[in-house]
């Protein structure tokens, strides 16, 4: 944990899991200036230590997040060595190869007291840790969507672009309705037109249709995930073409997959999106790109694929 004060970020102390202290007046508790971060640590392949993956692009993505909420951030060297400390105070705590990871959870908050609506005159950032399983206990189980076209995350000009903590509270409502009814999460649309799907709860999606893979482009009303940019250039690299572009409603219709990328689900198979009552099904399970991307992907992860692409560090 760190604060910046005066305009410089303290240098971090590592202390026990435990409540923290905020003035009731904190930006971070009354106008919602916050940050996160999401990111995993595997224990490497060979055990001798452990591996994060890309963990600049998620401090350049705090950073871009800092500026659009009047924060300052830290540096990209900051923010990793901050990371790489955690994973090292929690080794004991890594699970082994195969049964999950550390999740890492960096928050940076307006901490300091502000009464009128102006960002806070202190900020901390500061990183806790858990261990945490597979996100699918029996491998790859495909999840079921529903479309959502009354509750939306964001809208163009807000922050949907950005990992703010104010992005989540609000679609908490249409999860649970969507959970109630038996399907595993939200696909949210466009606030505009109501037509473009733009991502679900916590991972973005991609269409797979006649060897092409298509995801929304993100126009800053969706949150561009680092396994999204990893996949598409992984997709790419098997001789996929990867378009980025607005995908409506109506392009899930004849898809042969789709599937949804994010640090927790890291790859998801879609099995079904429900729209107005209409159900569309799409093939999950063996031999599909999902499956494939999936294995290429945490195969780089946990060490057991070279990594040509030098998207890992070891610590
Ligand atoms: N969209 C949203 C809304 C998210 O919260 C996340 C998780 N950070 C993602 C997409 C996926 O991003 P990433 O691949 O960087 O985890």
């Amino acid at each position: 944990r760190c604060s910046l004060e005066d305009g410089v970020f303290s240098r971090g102390e590592l202390g026990r899991y435990g409540n923290i202290e905020l003035s009731p007046c904190s930006g971070v508790i009354n106008y919602g200036q916050g940050l996160f971060e999401g990111m995993k640590a595997y224990r490497r392949s060979d055990m001798q230590g452990y591996m994060l993956f890309r963990p600049e692009e998620n401090a350049r993505r705090m950073q871009h997040g800092a500026d659009r909420m009047c924060m300052p951030s830290p540096s990209v060297e900051q923010f990793v060595h901050a990371v790489k400390q955690t994973v090292l105070a929690n080794r004991r705590w890594v699970p082994p190869q195969g049964k999950g990871a550390l999740y890492i959870r960096p928050l940076l908050i307006g901490s300091g007291p502000i009464l009128g609506v102006a960002p806070a005159p202190e900020y901390t950032f500061l990183i806790y840790a858990s261990p945490v399983g597979n996100y699918f206990k029996k491998g790859l189980a495909p999840i079921s969507l529903v479309v959502e076209d009354a509750i939306h995350r964001t809208m163009p000009g807000g922050t949907g672009g950005v990992k703010t903590i104010t992005n989540y509270a609000p679609v908490l409502k249409a999860q649970i309705e969507a959970k109630s009814r038996g399907f595993t999460d939200v696909l949210y649309l466009d606030a505009v037109h109501k037509r473009y799907i733009e991502e679900v709860s916590s991972c973005n999606i991609f269409i797979v249709k006649g060897g092409v893979v298509t995801t929304p482009a993100t126009v800053g009303t969706i949150l561009p995930g680092i396994t999204r940019k990893s996949i598409i250039e992984l997709a790419r690299d098997r001789g996929y073409q990867v378009d980025e572009r607005l995908v409506s409603i109506d392009d899930l219709v004849g898809a042969d997959e789709v599937f949804c990328t994010g640090t927790a689900v890291v790859v998801a198979p879609v099995s079904s999106v429900t729209y107005q009552g209409q159900r569309y099904e799409f093939r999950t399970g063996q031999h599909t790109l999902s499956q494939a991307l999936h294995t290429a992907l945490t195969s780089i992860q946990m060490g057991l694929a070279e990594d040509k692409k030098g998207w890992t560090v070891a610590i």
